[in-house]
């Protein structure tokens, strides 16, 4: 198959055009890479059982890990599923926009796209790129990242090409992504509870001004609980974002974080620092992470961090660990896995 690039320019007309062409192959079960405000997506129609199979055979992705569900409108989920008053206030307050949430789907969802669970995710990109794709296809679209099953999420369409080209149809270009990393997963518990799968740019913190107690599931925070425990989103389970170079995640003051790297950092490696750093080493790849305390640019920046590091052939990646908590929740939560769960403790840690 070959796969067929088209950008998202300034004419309007000409990406109208673009749009349609896409949404065609949606509606007869191909696939399009499509730009979110997260990562790429890779988007097929959620109504089609052989369209959630070619997107898993196309990421070379488990069966088990169900899709998410994207719509134009919030209230478009009624059309498969059972949402709450919950999921009406989160709308109200967080979509269009980086939220998926987890509500009871009804039989016009394919069991293919929720990996045979009794819920499906759904969310509302603000990409208004993809809401018009959506709009005009006239289907609710399963769209997982579109990256190859294991490898870093793509935030440029040209990640999508390296991992995808000869697999799908097409890939819109829309330039990179504004957030970086992927939604924030949440489960309404009830009408005035919810528990995080998965964090993202919709911290708990803006969760709790519409819902009175946010829980985090244990496997955001606890590396050990995604590897072997039982996680409650499938995802969870998965060696996730991972590069080819190893991950040396190091918990430690800045000044013992980069004393540590000079001291020890040897063969092909690259650190991952603020750009106010960039000096302080003689060798290495530097892998500049935005200014210091900037941690929407680091989202953004991490994982075509990771990928840098891959096509340079670094043997080591030295990062630091992030607060778990807060605006670098999301970030803590995709490192670790990146790192395969291992960490550094250097002295008292952090603090
Ligand atoms: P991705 O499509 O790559 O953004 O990943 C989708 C994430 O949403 C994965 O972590 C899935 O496990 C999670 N997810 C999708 N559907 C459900 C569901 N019905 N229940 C719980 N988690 C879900
Ligand atoms: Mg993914």
């Amino acid at each position: 198959m070959t796969t067929e690039v088209l950008k998202i320019t300034g004419d309007p007309a000409e990406n109208e055009r673009v749009i349609e062409k896409a949404a065609r192959i949606i509606r007869g079960g191909g696939l399009v890479a499509i730009p979110t405000e997260t990562v790429y997506g890779l988007a097929g129609s959620a109504l089609l059982e052989t369209s959630a199979e070619k997107i898993y055979a196309a990421k070379g992705r488990p069966a088990d890990n169900p899709l998410i569900v994207h719509v134009a409108r919030p209230e478009e989920a009624e059309d498969f599923a059972r949402p709450g008053p919950l999921y009406f206030r989160l709308a109200k307050r967080f979509m269009p926009g980086p939220l998926t949430v987890i509500l009871e789907k009804t039989d016009r969802i394919p069991s293919t796209v929720t990996a045979g669970l009794g819920t499906v995710a759904v969310r509302c990109p603000s990409n208004p790129v993809a809401r018009r794709l959506i709009e005009v296809s006239g289907h609710p679209i399963a769209a997982p990242s579109a990256n190859r099953s294991g490898s870093p999420s793509p935030t440029a369409a040209e990640h999508v090409y390296a991992d995808m080209n000869g697999r799908i149809e097409m890939i819109v270009d829309g330039g990179p992504c504004e957030i970086g990393l992927e939604s924030t997963v949440v489960r309404p518990d009830g009408d005035d509870a919810c528990t995080v799968l998965r964090p993202g740019a919709v911290t708990p913190e803006m969760l709790a001004e519409v819902c009175r107690e946010v829980r985090i599931a244990p496997a955001v925070v606890e590396p050990s609980l995604a590897a072997d425990g039982t996680p409650e989103s499938p995802g969870m389970k998965y060696r996730h974002y991972a590069p080819k170079a190893e991950v040396v995640l190091i918990n430690a003051s800045h000044a013992k974080f980069l004393e540590y790297v000079r001291e020890h950092a040897s063969g092909k490696y690259g650190v991952m620092i603020p750009n106010e750093d960039a000096g302080y080493f003689g060798g290495g790849m530097m892998l500049l992470t935005g200014n210091r305390g900037d941690a929407k640019e680091a989202s953004r920046r991490l994982f075509s961090l990771l990928r840098r590091a891959d096509e340079a052939g670094l043997e080591t990646i030295y990062a630091e660990l992030p607060e778990p908590e807060g605006e670098t929740l999301a970030l803590y939560n995709r490192i670790i896995r990146a790192a395969g769960s291992k960490i550094l403790t250097l002295g008292s840690g952090r603090t």
